[in-house]
């Protein structure tokens, strides 16, 4: 089974995508968090920093993620800089009460939003891959349930527009199809088809 090291020191992601890759892909945690500046201007050289900063550290494949909110009518805000959202507060509520007041006059497809997730599997320089999940939908007029974290209390899922429920009030659903379950489902699938194509040949 193929063995990479998780780019990032937080233990809650490690089991997150333990779990993901249950039967496919072995994930080590970090044994400690790098600072590493992600300085890239989209996701994908996020994912391609973090993971190459802590494969040059530890001399082993790794894996790291990168993900975030894009809100359709506030192209300036969020994105690669979800994490660091007005600053100024705090938590997570107020923020997401920030964005409701920030999108008061908007309605329908105005109010389209989407959920990415690139992951970036290092192996070495010359060999490394990206994967994406999305999760396409909108931003609530307020905020619902208490699963989830960040700004899972305003976001309705497109499968659930008609009854309105956000990703918060949507836990199992959200483990299935989520941005990150999404792009994992992929790299399994790719990995795995890889395997069986290396078996073929020997
Ligand atoms: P990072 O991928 O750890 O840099 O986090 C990006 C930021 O995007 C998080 O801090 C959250 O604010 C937001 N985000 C990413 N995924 C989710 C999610 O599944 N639900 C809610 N917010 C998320």
């Amino acid at each position: 089974m193929k063995s990479f090291l998780l780019a990032s020191g937080n233990a809650h992601k490690a089991e997150e995508f333990k779990e993901l890759f249950l039967d496919g892909i072995q994930i080590q945690a970090a044994p400690r968090t790098l600072e590493v500046q992600e300085t890239g201007k989209t996701f994908i050289e996020n994912a391609l920093i973090k993971a190459k900063a802590y494969a040059e550290i530890y001399k082993v494949p790794t894996l790291a993620d990168d993900s975030g909110l894009v809100i359709e009518a506030l192209p300036h805000i969020l994105g690669v800089e979800s994490a660091r959202f007005a600053p100024e507060l705090p938590l997570y509520s107020d923020k997401c009460q920030k964005l409701i007041e920030m999108m008061s006059g908007l309605s329908g497809d105005q109010r389209k939003a989407y959920f990415v997730c690139i992951l970036c599997f290092y192996i070495s320089e010359d060999e490394y891959y990206f994967f994406e999940g999305r999760v396409q939908g909108v931003i609530a007029h307020e905020q619902k349930g208490d699963k989830g974290f960040g700004y899972d209390p305003i976001f309705i899922p497109e499968r659930s527009v008609a009854d309105g429920k956000s990703l918060a009030e949507l836990p199992e659903w959200k483990n299935e199809f989520s941005h990150r379950a999404r792009a994992a489902k992929s790299s399994l699938e790719f990995f795995k088809e890889s395997m069986d194509k290396t078996h073929q040949k020997s």
